[in-house]
């Protein structure tokens, strides 16, 4: 068995900070502790840097069919970027399509995934039918490795649930101790909106963020909120861009009650003014819900250093600005929505969530770690330093400096959001369980060596 002592690095977890040696057995922390001998083990030297668990994105989008066109990473080319910027695990979302069991969308995302995955992976299930046969599925969730579904009280016509099937859902995932993940906007009204500004001849980019305001996400994050307290249900409303929403959330938590949220690494640094840009660049930008304002960049910061929000993702969903995203060049209702930033979401939030003080490193973590394990049914295996747990190791060089740009990332995505701007700290090792996957600039992993994650059921109230 593969033996790795990693050396002198500078540990943080969500709760501790401290140096010492890790001895990695196979794909297991193994031990803990000062002055570890070598043995003839293989020994990584992380002096001056630190360790952190690997990260995990628990909001992406790989493959993913979307209005006509797909999203541009695959498992693989997502994974490989994904993993370059220290995230080693991620749940992906495997869609019902109309008419399918869960169990049919689970095989489907299956036979995307499974051969080309180079990081472990989990799925959360998107109901987009609900009869009588796929509601009585729910409890066999569990039994495909999924214990979380997610519903879309927005996108009228396609995926939008009606409140009936929300809180009948919420009360069977209740009892067979799954969590529903709602996305949270009102689905009637911004329908309303886009057909007026549509009949307007309002159809640049602008109109994809003036035609989903703040309030129809504050409006369904409290509704959602409120079948879940009746129906005595954990809920985690994913995506959350804005004060009024994340106020919601809050009042909601103040009851006690188990309710979650995150936001995306994009809410806490563009605004619909990005959406203005000229010659269409505005499309490169579009995602529901839409980018907000300053005003809410301020109020998700804060949401998310005192724990009124659980965790950061990303909402990884990327189209090629050239090819895809100008399928909405005459009309923003068919811009595909998404943006890209599986890569991006440690660096950035590092450089300029905790190297100016808006989080802690710990915090940091916690919110890109810790609690996506804990909530999503993966700790102590994942999302933490510890003995037993998996050897996702993030060994990081505090002092690397890097400008971000679609030449140099790894994304399979024509842009990137966060072009020209400058980190200054990112990963220099990556392992995946006890295997070096990334060595600086070089790739070791492997297709086909990512490992499905069967996650356990809900028990952390947060
Ligand atoms: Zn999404």
């Amino acid at each position: 068995m593969a033996v790795t002592l990693i050396k002198n690095g500078h540990i943080v977890t969500a709760a501790d900070s401290y140096v010492a040696d890790i001895l990695v057995e196979g794909e297991k922390i193994k031990a803990i502790g000062q002055n570890l001998p070598a043995d003839g083990h293989n020994v990584v030297d992380a002096g001056g840097k630190y360790v952190f668990p690997g990260a995990i994105d628990v909001h992406t989008h790989l493959d993913l069919p979307f209005g006509g066109t797909v999203a541009a990473d695959d498992f693989y080319t997502g994974h490989v970027a994904a993993a370059f910027g220290g995230t080693t695990t991620h749940i992906d979302f495997a869609i019902q399509g109309k008419g399918e069991t869960l169990k049919q969308a689970v095989e489907n995302w299956h036979a995307r995934a499974d051969r080309k995955a180079a990081i472990d992976y989990g799925f959360h299930i998107a109901i987009t039918d609900l009869p009588e046969s796929v509601m009585r599925e729910i409890p066999k969730a569990p039994d495909y490795g999924v214990t979380s579904l997610k519903l879309f009280m927005a996108y009228k016509g396609s995926l939008m649930v009606d409140d009936g099937t929300l809180f009948n859902s919420l009360m069977v995932a209740r009892d067979s101790g799954m969590l529903i993940c709602v996305h949270a906007e009102n689905g009637d009204a911004i329908d309303v909106l886009v057909k007026k500004m549509q009949a307007e001849g309002k159809l640049e980019p602008i109109y994809h963020a003036l035609s989903r305001p703040h309030f129809a996400e504050a409006e369904a994050t409290a509704r959602a909120a409120a079948l879940a307290m009746i129906a005595g249900s954990p809920l985690y409303v994913v995506h959350m861009s804005c004060a009024s929403a994340v106020e919601q959330l809050r009042w909601a938590r103040e009851t006690g009650a188990p309710i979650m949220g995150e936001t995306c690494t994009q809410y806490l640094f563009f605004t619909e003014d990005d959406l203005r840009k000229p010659n269409f660049e505005g499309a490169k930008f579009v995602c529901s819900p839409p980018m907000r304002t300053k005003f809410d960049q301020d109020a998700l910061w804060k949401a998310i250093a005192v724990n009124d929000l659980q965790a950061v993702s990303t909402d990884h969903c990327p189209f090629n600005f050239k090819g895809q995203k100008d399928l909405g060049k005459e009309d923003f209702s068919k811009i595909p929505n998404g943006v890209p930033g599986i890569e991006d979401r440690l660096k950035i939030m590092y450089s300029y969530g905790v190297t100016p003080g808006k989080i802690s490193l710990n915090r940091w973590v916690e919110l890109l770690s810790t609690n996506p394990a804990k909530i999503f049914g993966l700790y102590p295996r994942k999302g933490t330093i510890a003995v037993g747990s998996d050897a996702d190791l993030v060994i990081w060089d505090p002092n690397k400096e890097q400008t971000i740009s679609a030449f140099n990332h790894h994304m399979n995505v024509d842009y990137n959001l966060y072009e020209g701007w400058h980190v200054k700290g990112m990963p220099e090792k990556v392992f995946l369980r006890g295997r070096l996957i990334v060595d600086g600039d070089s790739w070791y992993g492997e297709q086909g060596k990512g490992e499905y994650l069967c996650r356990e059921k809900f028990s952390h109230a947060m």
